[in-house]
């Protein structure tokens, strides 16, 4: 590879390298991408790929409605599977979050997103046997689901590779090379690649690559565990994906009868670790925690049967939003990092977002501007607009 130019390199093949690979080689640009392990190995391989549209920024909540339309269409769109399943979405809110909940869904309505308020006496015909005793309000997403994030990945990575992309894995991004306030290529465990373009799409290992680049950029590495559980004979069906802001968790349905559970708590940023040295199982304790919150709003998961947990990681920046950059200005290095928990459904929009950005060819509709790194330092954080989420 040494010596190997191209019009830009992508650091990283989780969801946000490949997508943004894939956008930027059918834009005609010659595309390298380098990555240290193997495709979908960092946070996208463990994500639980839920695809919803609650959101309480315009912007988010339009990026996660263009992202529903490609995991719908993703054959067309894409090329190949991604594996989504359309089990219908629900958020559960308690007394306190009732009127948030009301304008986000008059919000996402606003952009088109097909969404309603629902009384909790209807919670029952969409999880049956569930508890609704403690709630007041709950929105519905009947087109929302999940996805397969390996297949999806794969799948960009191959439509980028039929654009031209190349891919070097198994390859670490060891520096990032600038002259004259410019970027010219980056280092690698295999050799020198030029390129006056530079993406930096490493997740939690985002703020590592960055300070490549002389950057201090705030994403922590975080460990995020997620239980499995069999759901028992009499409450086998699949059910809808749940996020349960009472129990602070989700659950998901999986083949095979299997249920995701995992936490939406903001102190699982807590948890920071070395993304290349971390416990990769899920906690018994964990596992006792979460599953006995699902059966608080679930009872008949009562006797669903424990199967192995796992681990994850997060790179979570301070309000949980991403950076989306160029950063210094005109040097043609990009940061697309930072997604913390939420990133999976936003990467069809990312992908094309950051394409734009890079080639210079803005988009209104989907404007970067909102994640730029400097809003950390002008204590400008992204805020929700409602108390009950954490990415709001
Ligand atoms: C348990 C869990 C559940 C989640 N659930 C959801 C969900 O339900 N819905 C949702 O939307 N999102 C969810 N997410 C979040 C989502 O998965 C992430 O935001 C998203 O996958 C981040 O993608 P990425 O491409 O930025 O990072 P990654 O997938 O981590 O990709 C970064 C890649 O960069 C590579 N790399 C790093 N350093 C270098 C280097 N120096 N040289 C070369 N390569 C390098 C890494 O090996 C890695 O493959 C979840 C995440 C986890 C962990």
């Amino acid at each position: 590879m040494t010596g190997s130019t191209f019009d830009a390199v992508i650091v990283g093949g989780g969801i946000m390298g490949c997508s943004t690979a894939f956008e930027l080689a059918k834009r005609g640009l010659s595309v390298a991408v380098v990555e240290k392990n193997a495709i979908c190995t960092g946070s996208t391989g463990r994500s639980s790929a839920i695809v919803r549209q609650h959101y309480s920024n315009e912007l988010t909540a339009r990026m996660a409605l263009y992202g529903l339309r490609v995991f719908q269409n993703f054959d067309e769109r894409v090329g190949g599977e991604c594996g989504f399943e359309q089990r219908g979405f629900l958020v559960l809110v308690p007394m306190a979050d009732r009127e948030g909940l009301e304008s986000n869904v008059a919000l996402q309505r606003g952009v088109g997103i097909n969404t309603q308020v629902l009384q909790p006496e209807a919670l029952g015909e969409l999880l049956p046997g569930a508890d609704s005793s403690d709630l007041v309000a709950a929105a519905y997403e009947p087109e929302s689901g999940y996805a397969d994030p390996h297949m999806t990945t794969n799948a960009y990575a191959a439509g980028a590779k039929r654009n031209g992309a190349r891919f070097f894995l198994g390859t670490e991004v060891t520096g990032v090379r600038f002259e004259g306030g410019k970027v010219v290529g980056v280092d690698t465990s295999a050799g020198p690649l030029g390129a006056p373009i530079v993406i930096n799409c490493a997740g939690p290992w985002g703020a590592r690559v960055a300070a490549m680049a002389g950057l201090d950029v705030p994403v922590s590495s975080c460990r995020i565990q997620v239980a499995v559980f069999k759901r028992p004979a009499e409450a086998a069906a699949p059910h809808p994906v749940v996020l349960d802001f009472v129990h602070a968790t989700y659950f998901r349905p999986e083949t095979g009868g299997l249920t995701l559970v995992g936490l939406i708590d903001p102190a699982e940023a807590d948890a920071v670790v070395d993304p290349d040295d971390y416990p990769e199982h899920a906690d018994d304790e964990f596992t006792l925690d979460v599953g006995g919150r699902w059966v608080q709003r679930c009872p008949p998961m009562e006797m669903a049967e424990r199967r192995r947990g796992y681990s994850g990681l997060y790179g979570v920046t301070p309000d949980w939003h991403p950076v989306i950059d160029e950063v210094p200005e005109g040097s043609g290095h990009f940061l697309c990092t930072g997604f913390s928990g939420h990133g999976f459904k936003l990467g069809p929009a990312v992908g094309l977002m950051t394409a734009e950005l890079a080639t210079r060819e803005p988009d209104p509709e989907f404007d970067p501007s909102l994640f730029r790194l400097s809003r950390f330092s002008d204590g400008a954080l992204i805020q929700g607009r409602y108390d009950y989420s954490i990415t709001g």
